[in-house]
């Protein structure tokens, strides 16, 4: 797979791949990433990239000749003739359509992707529809520019990607993971979940020491029962979803035990909330 981004700050990039399982995806030739800058397209001494907006208002919008110029290099196929299952042109923006852990599996799928990350006011309205396959917005706040927007969908494909992480699993049973597959293999082996996470958020996770601050691990963690392991972290799973992102569990793949340990959670929530009052 490999990334395009166009920005006029290409500086910007110079470490942030640099670390970790990003560091690792590319140097075993899973990933290549490559930063543009939109100043050597443009054709003045002051190698402007923007221009007033028609119409008025404050600030400067990113003129969409360097853009085109810019992805003509790259050798894009033009919009009309693009096959967008092997190569897709993203334009990163407040307007777009929300990145999710779903676009982020879709975007695994494809070979080519390029970035371009707007400034100012935005991006000329034309680069959109005549370039870009893709509107992405990483969430609903204004960012001085794409490039955080950029470095955030790199990061959360190419950790997707088929051996970017040391355990396959490590990706299906996280938050928002899609699957709801049985365990499969040795009975006895350390439980995950009851369930794949089935859209909603992960479980806490805990490590040494056993009593931190006064705060001791759940009991249940300690001891080693698999069977009761697997149904608190599942418990927990759809609790911290209900508290943190009720909104995940009107489309998640939920199951009668989950069904039933909502109901528990909300029984003990209402027991709080009447001890409190
Ligand atoms: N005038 C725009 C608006 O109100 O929607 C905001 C422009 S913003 C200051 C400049 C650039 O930052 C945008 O063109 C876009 O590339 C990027 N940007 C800002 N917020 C973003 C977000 N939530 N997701 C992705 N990109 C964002």
């Amino acid at each position: 797979m490999r990334f395009d981004i166009i920005t006029i700050f290409p500086d910007f990039f110079t470490s942030i791949f640099e670390y970790g399982i990003l560091r690792r995806a590319r140097a075993g030739g899973l990933v290549e990433i490559a930063t543009h800058d939109l100043r050597s397209f443009t054709h003045d001494r002051h190698r402007t990239v923007d221009d007033r907006p028609f119409g008025g208002g404050e600030g400067m919008v990113l003129k969409p000749q360097p853009i085109h110029d810019a992805l003509a290099s790259l050798s894009i196929s033009p919009k009309e003739q693009r096959d967008t299952k092997r190569e897709s042109v993203i334009l990163l923006s407040a307007q777009g359509r929300p990145f999710t852990q779903a676009v982020a599996h879709e975007l695994t799928e494809i070979e080519r992707v390029v970035m371009i990350c707007g400034r100012y006011e935005g991006v000329d309205e034309r680069v959109n529809e005549l370039m870009c396959d893709r509107e992405l917005s990483i969430g609903d706040y204004v960012l001085s520019g794409g490039e955080l927007g950029a470095a955030v969908i790199v990061d959360a494909v190419v950790r997707l990607l088929p051996g970017a992480l040391g355990h396959p699993d490590s990706s299906r049973f996280e938050s928002f993971g899609a699957q709801d597959v049985p365990e499969e293999g040795d009975p006895d082996a350390p439980p995950r979940a009851t369930h794949g996470a089935g859209g909603i958020l992960d479980y806490p996770h805990y490590t040494r020491p056993a009593e931190f601050e006064g705060v001791e691990v759940p009991e249940v963690l300690q001891g080693g029962n698999h069977d009761v392991i697997r149904l608190w972290r599942r418990k927990m799973a759809l609790r911290k979803t209900l508290e943190n992102r009720p909104d995940l569990l009107e489309k998640a793949a939920l199951g009668d035990l989950d069904r039933k340990l909502l109901r528990e959670i909300e029984a003990e929530r209402r027991r709080v909330g009447g001890d409190s009052a």
